[in-house]
């Protein structure tokens, strides 16, 4: 892997399986070439604050420090923070600003750095970890990943927050685009964990190492899901990783393409999967309430927290 955002103007980038290999453009107003994530080399961040929202190992009682990143590798018509992922919509920041938003993040109480969607940006992330913080690194990302990159992290990511979105390539393909994604993100998991061991959480109650894999239901895919949690209960023994049944699928952005997935999920879909869950062992994780799937928990995308004093408004990048 090469590259430095800040030295080092381009980098040819195969971060991620995509592996596009192009040479990336240093900053989003630079003219020059950007691959499949649409991304510069520098960070473009929607919303760095306060995170009551995560599982309750990440978010605790006074909240993760989250990091939303703008811009992703994969492209899910059902994306809920479109509005960041896919529009990328945020304020580009250099290293030395993303290290002071950490410290930051830290001086409010978080009790960790929660970096979401970050995998686009791996570069400008190991350089502001340069320095070890003095909370858990927390890798909060879609699950496709490299191999390489993750062990490319190591000693700078202590808890790995993948998600496992599909084990079925056509429906990998038809929503995310990305039809090699379960073999690529169950190798990244599996490589999460060889660098973490078993998870530890600490007398607060706070993750702070191990891989914590979530799950999203999506509307007509229970088989799917079951499968994946087959694969998860004949990979990882118990206490191995922790695992996170989620129902809080909205459709929102192209879903009402994909007549399928142009619904929430019901309650019978998610009693079957908690069912099979709990028949097949997986007792180490979180299961969500219905009230999860409420479009008031998604946070406002409005650049809170990024620049050092009161900033202006976003601009698409
Ligand atoms: S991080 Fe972006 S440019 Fe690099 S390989 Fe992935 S999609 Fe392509």
């Amino acid at each position: 892997m090469r590259g430095n955002p800040e030295r080092n103007p381009m980098s040819i980038c195969n971060i991620c399986p995509r592996a596009c290999k192009i040479e990336r453009k240093r900053s989003a107003s630079d003219r020059g070439t950007v691959g499949y994530c649409a991304s510069g080399m520098l960070p473009v961040i929607s919303r760095a604050a306060l995170h009551h929202w995560e599982e309750p190992c990440i978010a605790g009682t006074r909240g993760a420090g989250t990091v939303f990143f703008a811009g992703c590798n994969l492209s899910c018509v059902y994306c809920q923070n479109y509005e960041i992922s896919e529009m990328r919509k945020g304020i580009e920041v250099s290293v030395d600003r993303l290290k002071e938003i950490y410290q930051e993040l830290i001086r409010q109480g978080a009790h960790n750095i929660d970096l979401v969607t970050p995998t686009h940006y791996t570069h400008a992330i190991f350089q502001s970890l340069r320095d070890p913080l003095p909370v858990p690194v927390v890798y909060n990302c879609g699950g496709y990943e490299s191999v390489h990159t993750v062990a490319f992290l190591r000693n700078k990511v202590q808890c790995w927050l993948p998600d496992l979105k599909y084990m079925d390539s056509k429906a990998s393909k038809r929503y995310s685009d990305a039809p090699d994604y379960f073999e690529k993100a169950s190798a990244a998991i599996e490589q999460m964990f060889r660098q973490t061991g078993p998870y530890e959480i600490g007398p607060d109650g706070i993750l702070k190492k191990g891989v914590l894999i979530r799950h999203l239901i999506l509307p007509g895919q229970v088989e799917d899901t079951k499968r994946i949690m087959e694969y998860i209960a004949e990979t990882f023994a118990p206490g191995d990783v922790l695992f996170s049944l989620m129902r809080q699928y909205i459709p929102y952005r192209r879903a009402s393409e994909f007549p399928e997935i142009n619904r929430r999920i019901t309650d019978e879909e998610y009693e079957e999967c908690e069912s099979y869950m709990e028949d097949l062992g997986i007792t180490d994780g979180y299961v969500q309430a219905k009230e999860s799937s409420d479009k008031a928990f998604i946070p406002i995308f409005d650049g809170t927290g990024v620049l050092e004093s009161a900033h202006e408004g976003l601009d698409q990048k």
